[in-house]
């Protein structure tokens, strides 16, 4: 049987927004993103993080700080009792400095590339499944997947995770 998702897009929707994020020291989760990823994990979501990360295409930092990064976040996460389960990311840049990732690629959002190869490779349903994210690119990649987009616009991401994926159900019952 598929599995159900709940993707999240990483800067401004996990983690504040700082321009081209690599630093642990720099990274500040959002008001409820710990408490929300914990809340997918024990609601039977697979938790998968697809983040355009263009910083490795303009040469700020490479693939292995990137890594580490997810590395250090899922760290954090085990303290708390959650986890996320995968990460994606686009390395990719039209316009980049370093030509192996110069080049117009189908999974930088809006393109819908992470989540399909997230879906292949967790047997997600994408039906079953939502995408939380602060930009329209995020909520255009997952409605070309076929996966629910919310736009997450700041407050508690616990809140805003359990409003979208409860209240439907909510509504079947009354
Ligand atoms: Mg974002
Ligand atoms: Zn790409």
């Amino acid at each position: 049987m598929a599995n159900k998702a709940i993707f999240f897009d990483r800067d401004g929707t996990l983690n504040e927004d700082v321009d081209y994020l690599y630093e642990p020291e720099k990274f500040i989760w959002v008001e409820g993103a710990v408490a929300a990823i914990r809340w997918a994990n024990a609601h039977g979501y697979i938790v998968v993080v697809v983040t355009n990360q263009s910083g490795i295409a303009r040469g700020y930092y490479d693939e292995a700080a990137v890594l580490r990064l997810h590395d250090w976040m899922n760290a954090q996460l085990t303290k708390h009792g959650a986890h996320i389960d995968a990460f994606y990311y686009c390395p990719h840049h039209p316009e980049a400095e370093i030509p192996a990732y110069r080049k117009p690629c189908d999974c930088r959002k809006p393109a819908p590339g992470m989540i399909l190869r997230a879906i292949r490779e967790h047997d997600i349903d994408p039906a079953a499944s939502y995408l939380f994210g602060d930009g329209a690119r995020d909520i255009e990649a997952a409605e070309s997947a076929g996966v629910r987009g919310v736009r997450y616009t700041g407050g508690s991401l616990l809140d805003c995770v359990q409003a979208a994926v409860e209240s439907p159900r909510y509504n079947e019952w009354i």
